[in-house]
């Protein structure tokens, strides 16, 4: 073929580049950039009364300022007051519902303090089933109202819950995930701390409440889930308050005789396990939905703090591990098997080429083997040959020998009887 025709063909040739990774390895990572684009919604019901620190927590926890106002205590009955926020850490938006009792426990009669609550959770479930049911259904984009996790704040007495907490709890907990936090935990010594706790969960337990338990079954977070549970209910500590603590500024809570510094404090991960108390429909859509957690961690006396043994040893904190850390650690995570699971493949070729190898030299071990027998048996053979053959050259010499012999014999004879 001619140059020309040659770049001809060449240039009907279509070459095609691989755009990414293929294969369903990338399916984490599909389901992280997904994730990502679409933003992540989560609704958080804080049930207290007023003055409790809600909002002092929940702009703790989300490091912002909501700029709530403070609500007065003569609210003639409980009112549901719910706020969207739309935030964003690095690259990953959360679209955050922050619904708060308002007026809670400020009534004389508080018997019905709950009803409002209930309502409001059935009217968000309503909402959702109203969604579902239309023909043409936009679930995909349809804002989520339903509250995944209802925080509920109870008085740092030291003594035992109220009639008030009791009942509301027991209306919630089969419509909500109830995860029960110690309000002002730092108005509370260790000792009191621990015997609040467990006087607490007997009566919760004494009375049927059922409050959130991390999933035990989930083997990613099985053993977080057990820490989490030990420590339910969460002694919280909430401040707005900048202090300089070393030469960083932190939240913390200053007081005449030292700092209380948290270590901050809200364990949100996303997942597709869905809560028993969440509407069963929903577990089809694999909704992905966040889990809150408010742990409890040892809080770390600060440096240049004083440090009272009532306060500043033995006050609780929550953690918080921002979403974008928690994603950073499983994206991380996941390359980091992926690259370990490079590695061993890359091991594997390497022994099963070493293997290949060994099985090839021993083959051509045994074929030289076998060609050197036989070399040596041609040989022999070749040398038998020789011999055989010198015999044969030998004999025919003497017989050629003996026939001129015999030939000159005959001819003597011959003219012998012509002369006779
Ligand atoms: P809300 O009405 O439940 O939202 O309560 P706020 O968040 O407005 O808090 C009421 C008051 O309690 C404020 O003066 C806060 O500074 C204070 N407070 C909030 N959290 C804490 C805490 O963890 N410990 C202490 N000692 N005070 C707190």
């Amino acid at each position: 073929a001619t140059d020309d025709a040659r770049g001809g063909k060449r240039e009907s040739i279509r070459s095609l580049t691989m755009c990414g990774h293929v294969g369903f390895e990338s399916l984490p990572d599909q389901l992280v950039n997904r994730s990502i684009q679409q933003g992540f919604c989560f609704n958080i019901l804080c049930v207290g009364e007023t003055g409790i620190g809600k909002s002092t927590l929940i702009n703790t926890l989300f490091n912002t300022n909501f700029e709530e106002h403070e609500c007065s205590h003569f609210c003639p009955d409980v009112k549901l007051k719910a706020q969207t926020y739309e935030l964003q850490e690095s690259n990953v938006r959360l679209k955050l519902t922050i619904v708060n009792t308002v007026g809670f426990g400020d009534q004389v009669n508080k018997e019905e303090s709950y009803q409002p609550i209930v309502d409001y959770i059935n009217a968000q479930f309503e909402a959702y089933l109203q969604e579902e049911l239309k023909i043409k259904r936009s679930l995909f984009n349809y804002h989520d109202s339903c509250i995944h996790v209802c925080l509920y704040f109870i008085t740092p007495t030291g003594h035992s819950l109220k009639t008030l907490d009791l009942l509301t709890m027991k209306n919630l907990d089969s419509k909500v995930n109830i995860i029960p936090v110690i309000a002002k935990a730092d108005t509370i010594s260790k000792s009191e701390l621990q015997t609040f706790k467990v006087k607490l969960m007997s009566e919760l337990v004494s009375n049927g409440v059922q409050i959130y338990q991390f999933p035990a079954d989930d083997e990613t977070i099985a053993k977080i889930s057990a820490t989490m549970n030990e420590h339910l209910p969460f002694a919280v500590v909430g401040s707005m308050d900048e202090v300089k603590v070393g030469n960083k500024m932190v939240k913390a809570r200053q007081y005449p005789w030292g700092i209380v510094q948290g270590k901050r404090v809200v364990l949100l991960w996303a997942d597709g396990f869905l809560s028993p108390s969440l509407p069963t429909c929903k577990a089809e859509y694999q909704w992905l939905f966040f889990r809150i957690a408010v742990g409890n961690r040892e809080l770390e006396a600060s440096p240049g703090s004083v440090t009272s043994s009532r306060y500043f040893t033995n006050v609780k904190s929550l953690h918080f591990t921002s979403l974008q850390e928690t994603y950073e650690a499983k994206r991380h995570e996941f390359h980091g098997e992926r690259q370990r699971k490079e590695e061993e493949m890359k091991q594997m070729f390497v022994q099963r080429v070493k293997e290949k190898e060994a099985i090839l030299k021993e083959a051509e071990r045994e074929l030289q083997a076998k060609f050197e027998h036989l070399k040596r048996i041609h040989q022999e053979e070749r040398i038998k040959l020789e011999e055989k053959r010198r015999v044969l050259e030998e004999e025919i010499i003497a017989f050629s020998k003996k026939k001129a012999a015999s030939d000159i014999l005959q001819n003597q004879s011959f003219l012998a009887s012509g002369i006779g």
